[in-house]
Formats: structure tokens, sequence, C-alpha cells
């Protein structure tokens, strides 16, 4: 039973593009946002219901639409933005398509009231579904308002697929914060029934703008990206990007913008973590906004109709712009996190920090105090204080030194002799720099420090290796045999040298030296790389040919070949890693990601005790 081939009706064509345009109501927001931007709008305001599913009206002061132009403006494919092919090779606007409205009004009940500045008196236009009314006399100020009813009336599959209110509500606020980056000059609000979610003031300063969308707090946290590389008619990379404690665990506080418009980009967010490399855990993603020019002729946005894809005509290009800009920023800056100690007289500090702020500044005359509670076990540091600087001890000493205490030779022995590099718990390594006091975690650097110098030592040829006297006979899976295969490569490059001994044994012949030296386990060491191989967790998933696989066994023989917590160091040990922290890259954090240093800051101990 053969059904005739039939042409679509309008309705059904307009549906079925909404399908892609508009599939919730943020998309709606997205575009008519972008409309008014493209009609010279400085001033848009966004007003919402239930989470735009009953109302969304977006009202601008741009240029307006002529009354008979109204039924254009939610005609399909009808556009005042483009008319010739050769228009598609350089867009500059952010709609084009001319199937926004079309779209909207064949799922909405949608109002459109408009008034050029030719015209003394506006027009509105009503539209929903196919039906479509001859535009009326209306009365409004200069500019176009736009309102969306009922969205998916007509749909009722689409409507029941939306999310809560307020997690539409928040998708909507997501998307006029992503379009408002790339345009500062511009007023954006948003309300929700009475409730005010956005207000961004205009300004002629991105920088101003991109604080207000990342938020005051993250302000201190950021770092200026500016690779005047455009100027050299390549790609423009601008922007600001989050030190890398403002990590994320999702991709959502990353946002990329080309030319003006959000995009979202996989290689992009992928250069961005590749920067970040090392700087945080693995699975998060860097807090940003970043800004990239490029010659339009370079790139076509006609991808996706929500425009939110974009194809590079050079892709890697782009990778490497924003990973070598962001990378560069990222290497200037002093990474070393401050220590948020609470102000003097504040509540008392919250899990987590509050061991550390509480016994520094609550104790810092205590350091030869009897252990506290739970640290019992640790040993003890106390070499370098008298056993008694009690604040009593304290008051007798500026008794004794009289008018004058400083211009008087301390005597030693009564207060802590100073020291500029102290090991703690056997754990901790506390030193000072020119802004303050650092607490280094003294695992976490070596760890770093050995991985960097391994990186580098890696990159100009294979790690030295030294021959096993007696190999080292490993029994292992007829899987860990195949495995062993694919780390050939990889074993090789770092200078393990082993092969199957029978179906079920490896023979190690040849180990790294550097491993040696620091007397790591050959056996356990090839266990576990076998191990890893063989469940898929080496290089992310992938194979053990890629670099992240290389850099992730390097990781391995640093943390193993590193000073433990716990193991205790002598001054040469300590003075030595604390240098290689200034000459390494990345010594802010561990290849983890976690930090090797904090920082309390002169300003932040003078605060605590009440100078400041
Ligand atoms: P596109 O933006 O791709 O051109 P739309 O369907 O979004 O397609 O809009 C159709 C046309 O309606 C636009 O080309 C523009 O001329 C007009 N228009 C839409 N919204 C506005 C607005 N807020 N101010 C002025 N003109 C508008
Ligand atoms: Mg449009």
């Amino acid at each position: 039973m053969r059904v005739p081939i039939r042409v679509l009706s309008p309705l059904l064509i307009n549906q079925i593009a909404a399908g892609e345009v508009v599939d919730r109501p943020a998309s709606v927001v997205k575009e008519l946002v972008e409309n008014a931007l493209d009609a010279g709008a400085t001033r848009i305001d966004v007003a919402i219901e239930g989470g735009g599913r009953e109302l969304i009206r977006v009202t601008d002061d741009g240029c307006g639409i002529p009354a008979d132009e109204l039924p254009l403006a939610v005609a399909a494919h009808a556009t005042s933005k483009i008319s010739r092919s050769e228009d598609l090779e350089a867009i500059a606007t952010m709609g084009f398509r001319g199937e926004a409205l079309a779209s909207i009004a064949s799922v909405a009940r949608v109002s459109i009231v408009s008034r050029t500045r030719e015209s003394d008196a506006a027009a509105e236009l009503i539209a929903q579904g196919d039906h479509i009314e001859a535009p009326r006399p209306a009365a409004a100020p200069i500019g176009t308002s736009v309102t969306v009813r009922t969205l998916f009336f007509n749909t009722p599959a689409r409507r029941k697929f939306l999310k809560s209110e307020s997690s539409e509500a928040g998708r909507i606020t997501d998307v006029i914060e992503s379009i408002a980056l790339g345009h500062p000059q511009v007023r954006f609000s948003l309300r929700s029934e009475a409730r005010t979610l956005l207000d961004l003031a205009a300004t002629t300063d991105p920088k101003r703008r991109a604080i207000d969308v990342l938020g005051a707090d993250a302000a201190p946290q950021l770092l200026e990206v500016d690779d005047d590389a455009a100027a050299e008619g390549s790609i423009g990379v601008w922007g600001l990007v989050g030190r890398p404690e403002l990590a994320r665990p999702s991709a959502k506080h990353l946002r990329i913008h080309l030319n003006g418009r959000p995009i979202a980009d996989r290689a992009i967010i992928h250069a961005m973590r590749e920067a970040y490399r090392g700087l945080i855990a693995p699975s998060a993603t860097p807090l940003a906004a970043i800004f990239l020019q490029i010659d339009p002729r370079e790139v076509d946005v006609n991808v996706h109709p929500a425009k939110t894809e974009v194809r590079f005509r050079q892709p890697s290009l782009v990778h490497q712009a924003v990973l070598r800009a962001v990378r560069r920023t990222l290497r200037a800056a002093d990474l070393v996190p401050a220590f948020d100690l609470p102000g003097p007289g504040s509540a008392a500090p919250s899990a987590g920090v509050s061991a550390g702020s509480s016994f520094f500044s609550g104790s810092s005359s205590t350091f030869s105090a009897p252990p506290r509670a739970g640290m019992s076990g640790m040993p003890s540091t106390t070499t370098h204080s008298s056993g008694g600087a009690s604040p009593i001890v304290y008051r007798e000493i500026a008794d004794a030194l009289g008018p004058k205490p400083w211009a008087e030779p301390t005597p030693l022995g009564t207060i802590a002799r100073p020291v500029d590099i102290l090991q703690i718990h056997a754990s901790y390594i506390v030193t000072q720099d020119a802004d303050g006091m650092l607490i280094v975690d003294q695992h976490a650097l070596h760890e770093r420090v050995m991985f960097e110098m391994l990186f580098e030592r890696v990159t100009r040829g294979p790690l030295e290796r030294q021959r096993m006297l007696v190999p080292a006979i490993i029994e292992v899976s007829p899987r860990e045999i195949e495995a062993l295969d694919e780390l050939t490569t990889l074993f090789a490059r770092i200078g393990v040298e082993a092969e199957p001994a029978g179906p079920r044994a490896i023979a190690i012949q040849a180990f790294p030296s550097f491993l040696f030296a620091r007397s790591v386990d050959p056996a356990d060491f090839v266990r576990e790389m076998l191990a890893r191989a063989v469940d898929g967790t080496l290089g992310r998933g992938g194979t053990a040919d890629t670099e992240a696989a290389l850099s992730e066994t390097l990781d391995m023989m640093a943390c193993k070949a590193a000073v433990k917590a716990g193991d205790r160091m002598t001054p040469e040990a300590l003075r030595e890693l604390l240098a290689w922290r200034e000459r390494v890259e990345r010594s802010t954090n561990c290849p983890h990601g976690r930090p090797t240093s904090l920082r309390i800051t002169l300003r932040d101990l003078e605060r605590q005790f009440g100078r400041g």
C-alpha cells in the first residue's frame, strides 16, 4: 500500500527546521537575542515565565522592522542579512539563515511588536502555527519586542521533554552570559517572574564584562591571556583564564568565542586542557573565557543550524594558537595558591583549611607545643625551638629586654632560631619567599621536579638503562604477554627491556638507571605497567603510543622515585629541592594537578596578627 510522494506543507517544514534550531527555551532566547544584536541594539532585556515554557520576551532598542516587512520576518528563508552566495563566505552577523522566527512561530504563539526610527508608530504581528495575522498598529518605543508564549503548544511530545523550570532557566542564563561575553558594549538583563537573574551593565572594557560573567569571586584568580599574533594576520587569542584551583568537573565554565560568537569546539577544549595538563586533575576543565579573532574566510559557521559548531580551515593552527597563548600565560604566572585565611575575629574556619589555619594563626608560637590529638603518631620536629616558646616566655623576654627590645641581640635558645627552611612532620617544607611564607608538600614537589626532568630528558632520546645481572622473572597472564607487545615502543623510550619467557612469564633484562638509583623494584614497576595496559587505563584509555601514555608513565616513575611523606630530609636535600622548584616549569602543581605549595602572604599574616 504505497503512499504517493507529496511536498511537505510549510508548517511541517518549519516544524522540522524547529527541531534543529529550537529544541528548548534557551535556544529560542539565543535566536531572539542574536536577532537583537544584529539589529544593533545597545540594550537587550529578557523576561521569562515558567522557565521559558510559558513566556519568553526579548525586548531591544535596535533598528526595528518596518510594518510591511513583519510578515516576511516570520516567513521561512527570509532574511535581511545575506543575499548572495558569496555572503556565505564571510558572515558578519549572528543570524543569516532566515529560519529562526519562522521555526519559533511554527511551535509557539508569537507576537512581534516593532518600530523603526523612521516610523512614528509601532506595528504588531501575531503568528502561531501556520496562522499569521495581518500587522496591526500598536504603541511602542523604537526597537523590537518578541514575545513567545506556550512553547511547543502544538508538539506535546517536545513540550513533555523539557526539564524542570529551574533547569531551563539555568540554561537561559547560561546562553545570555555566553552571548554577553562577546558584546560588552550591550547591556543585558534577565528576569524570571519577579526575580532579576542577570543584569550586566554596558562597558567598553571586555575584561570588565568577562569578570561580570565569570563572577566577581573568581576575579582575583584570573590571568589575562593576550596573544597579539592577530597583528601578524594570523589567529588572535585574548581571554581570561582561571588559576588551576578554579578548574571545574564540567566544561560548562570554559567559554569559547570566535569572532564574537559563542562556539562549542572540542579541539579548543582539548587545547585548553592540554595547556593545563599537570596543573589540574585530568578529568577537570579550566574555568576561562577565551576569545579568538580569525579571518572569517578561515572558518565556516554554516555547519549546524544552531551555529554553535564551526569548521576551521586549519584546525591544527587554532589548536596550537590557543595552546601556545594559554600555556605562555600560565608559565609566566605565579601559580602558588594563596592560603585563604579567615580574618581575625571571624567564626571558626570551616573544615579542610581549618587544621592549617588554626595551626598557623592561633598557635604560631606553639611549634614546640605537644602534638595535638590525631598527630601523636607523627615524628616530632622541634629541633629548632627551645621547648618553652609559650606566650608567657615571650612576655618575660620583652620585659627583660627593656625599652629597646629589637636593638638588642635576641638570646638564642629562648626564641626559635631564625631558619629559612624547615621540614615539619617529615612531610612539609616551610620556607619564605618575597611575598610571604611557603608551605611545600615535599612528595608533590619532588614528584613534579623529577617528572619535568624526565620529560625534558626523554625528548632527547631514550633514558639510560642498566642491564640486570640476573633478569627479573615475573609471572603474568597470556593477556599481559600481549600487552607487553603494545608497550614495546614506550618501554624502549623509558629504558625498560622485557620479553616473554614462556607462555606465562616475562623476563626483565634492563631497567632505567634512574629508577634503580631510587631503589624502585623492576618487577613491581613492570607489573603495574602491564596491568594498566590490560585494563586500558594507560594514556587516558588510548593506546600506549600516545604522548598521554608517555606522560602518565613518566609520572608514575616520578611518583615512585620521589621522597615520600614521612621521609626525613637533610638540610642540603631540602635546599636542593627548593632550588629546583625555581627552575622547573609548573612546579606549583604535582603531575596530578594537586598543588605542591601553598602561600600565606605577609598581608595575611599581618591581618591575622592585627597589624594590618
Ligand atoms: P535571520 O536572523 O537568520 O535573518 P530570523 O528568522 O531570525 O532570521 O529573522 C528574520 C529577519 O527578521 C531578520 O533577517 C531581520 O531582518 C528581522 N528581525 C528579526 N528580529 C529582529 C529584531 N529584533 N530587530 C530587527 N529586525 C529583526
Ligand atoms: Mg536570527
